[in-house]
């Protein structure tokens, strides 16, 4: 059985992580409005992306005779500066979520809920890519400026992103149950 407090923070987890979700999704609407049709799509992708993560802490809940509790969604922006601004509103945005993934070990370890551990340590690594691609697109972003060649070949080189079903989802591990 999941601990109570656990089980609250990961419904939390589960707003925000669709949170990032709706935001990552009103950047692409405005990168496709701007014509940079590669970063949109890039976007788009890690939309799909977070959803799933969503879906684990869902499962997880679920799995150990949880009950998920789904909360208010924010409205996310819908206007920036430049692709580089969004791409750094991102990196930001996954500080504040590996910050809040951190703060589910700690709950998790103080009230010995052991459980939660595999999961949330894939969480805990799966953070340092969250934080790493926007940051790096961000000051690739900055090399390039705002215009002209670089930013065209930025794009068409962040357009060739695909989705993949994150590992615990394929492998089914952690009482996720297998790939949907
Ligand atoms: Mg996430």
């Amino acid at each position: 059985m999941i601990n109570k407090k656990v089980e609250a923070a990961m419904n939390k987890q589960i707003v925000a992580e669709t949170y990032s979700a709706w935001m990552y999704l009103s950047m692409a609407a405005w990168l496709d409005e701007q014509n940079l049709k590669g970063f949109a799509s890039w976007m788009k992708v890690q939309a799909q992306e977070e959803l799933t993560h969503a879906t684990l802490f869902y499962n997880h809940i679920t799995d150990r005779g949880g009950r998920v509790q789904l909360g208010a969604i924010e409205a996310p922006p819908n206007e920036w500066k430049s692709a580089g601004a969004v791409f750094e509103a991102a990196y930001v945005h996954e500080q504040k979520v590996t910050a809040m993934i951190n703060n589910l070990v700690e709950l998790a370890t103080a009230e010995k809920d052991f459980a939660a551990n595999p999961m949330l340590q894939w969480f805990v690594k799966e953070q340092v890519e969250e934080e790493k691609n926007p940051s790096e697109l961000a000051a690739r972003l900055k090399l390039v400026g705002s215009t002209g060649d670089g930013l065209l070949r930025l794009d068409a080189e962040a357009g060739t992103r695909t989705f993949v079903y994150p590992p615990p989802v394929l492998a089914g591990a952690a009482g996720e149950g297998p790939a949907a």
